[in-house]
């Protein structure tokens, strides 16, 4: 089997380069340092007028037609660069629920305004007790004449404060079992009734609570049927985790390369140990994003091909940036932007990454029980003897 990607491919890599360089200034990254989104309006809306805003989708839906793999290389250079692209990430993985479970008056109103960057969206499932057991969704949204009034409190909306909607989870049965219960809706942000806090994470990146208060919404906000909600946020969630975290460890490698060539210590065998073991994680991790990938034309098996590859990433990102950080001595814990800071702060600053990068999107924990059932066909838990 040849991995290489065909010219076609790495001429769009050297394009995507190329947009870099000219698009990835001091002033966007600071606007995202100083406000702590990772998504910067100027530069999505440059992403979105190359096409790379919905890339794979379908020209007529108002995207790029590009295959997955040259999708892939869009994104990878992107974020070994350190752009601004959760925007980008979380829009798509709610365009891509649109794709599917949408009404066609939806698809039309959405996925080419997406396409042009004029829309943003957040995931809005979390709520304070209803993480991991997301099932366990306590907002409501109930039924109000030909509409729907959502009250409730969701917390970790990413983006909430920019986004133009929230792709929300909310109970419309409470009487229903409780994985039956639930629906999804786009809920605008302008609304009466909405409202974003911000939680600032351990890397500084802002996230947000988010309030609902007698929101009123048509029943056009309403993403698949009364009910489905369950279903839909999975299938969305297939295609949330995957490979990213290739790309953070490339960075985290090309910081330790140019830390090793400045200190003048790249020869050292336990800096050298320590280097290869990240830039194998980081192959590793690359090739288990493009099976993951790959295997995304199948809901199922996405998920748990997405799985494996976010478990090992956010692990071998929080493993090796540590060790490397540890190499750094004393220097390592300085901050971005402090003078004498290791490799310009960013091995540090990988590392706070990697903690929380471990957690969003599913844990660790439970990914690794996902893989245990789904793949292992390991049983759900230790069942008790019977009397
Ligand atoms: C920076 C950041 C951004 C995020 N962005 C979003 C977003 O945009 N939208 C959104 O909806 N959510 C978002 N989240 C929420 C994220 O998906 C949840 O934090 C995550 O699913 C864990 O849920 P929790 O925080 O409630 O922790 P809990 O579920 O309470 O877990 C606490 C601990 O218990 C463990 N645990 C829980 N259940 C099990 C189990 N069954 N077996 C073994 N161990 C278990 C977990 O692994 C964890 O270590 C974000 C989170 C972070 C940190």
């Amino acid at each position: 089997m040849d991995f290489a990607a065909d010219r076609e491919t790495e001429s769009l890599r050297a394009e995507v380069r190329a947009f870099v360089r000219e698009h990835l200034t001091s002033d966007v990254r600071e606007r995202v340092a100083s406000t702590g989104d990772y998504h910067d309006r100027e530069f999505h809306t440059a992403l979105a007028e190359r096409g790379w805003v919905g890339a794979h989708w379908t020209v007529e839906e108002g995207g790029r037609g590009l295959d997955r793999a040259k999708t892939d290389v869009v994104y990878e250079e992107l974020a070994s660069a350190g752009a601004p692209t959760e925007g980008l990430a979380i829009t798509q993985i709610v365009g891509e629920a649109v794709r599917r479970v949408g009404t066609a008056e939806q698809r039309e109103r959405l996925l080419a305004p997406i396409c042009r960057g004029e829309l943003v969206l957040a995931l809005g499932y979390t709520e304070p007790g209803s993480g991991s057991d997301l099932a366990s969704v306590r907002t409501r949204a109930a039924r109000d004449g030909a509409g729907w009034v959502v009250d409730g409190q969701k917390i970790f909306t990413t983006l909430g404060n920019v986004a133009d909607y929230v792709f929300l989870l909310a109970r419309t049965d409470p009487d229903a079992p409780k994985h039956a219960g639930l629906t999804t809706f786009l809920v605008p942000t302008a609304s009466a009734g909405f409202s974003a806090a911000p939680i600032l994470t351990l890397s500084g990146q802002r996230t947000n609570v988010t309030y609902y208060s007698g929101v009123r919404v048509g029943d056009d906000a309403r993403v698949g049927e009364v009910g489905q909600g369950w279903e839909i946020v999975n299938v969305a969630l297939a295609f949330e985790r995957g490979g990213e975290f290739a790309a953070q460890l490339r960075r985290l490698v090309d910081a330790a390369v140019a830390w090793g060539h400045d200190e003048e210590r790249g020869d050292e065998t336990r800096f050298r140990g320590r280097l290869g073991r990240a830039v194998a994680s980081a192959e590793v991790s690359r090739l288990l994003g493009v099976r993951a990938s790959w295997s995304r034309g199948s809901a199922e098996a996405g998920a748990v091909e997405g799985a494996m590859a976010k478990v090992y990433g956010t692990e071998a990102l929080l493993r090796e940036s540590r060790s490397l950080l540890d190499a750094t001595g004393v220097q390592g814990v300085r901050n971005r932007g402090t003078a004498g800071a290791a490799a310009g702060g960013e091995l540090q600053h990988l590392y706070r990454e990697s903690q929380i990068a471990t957690i969003y999107g599913g844990t660790s924990e439970v990914l690794l029980t996902l893989i245990a059932q789904q793949r292992l066909g390991l049983p759900r838990g230790r069942r008790r003897p019977p009397p």
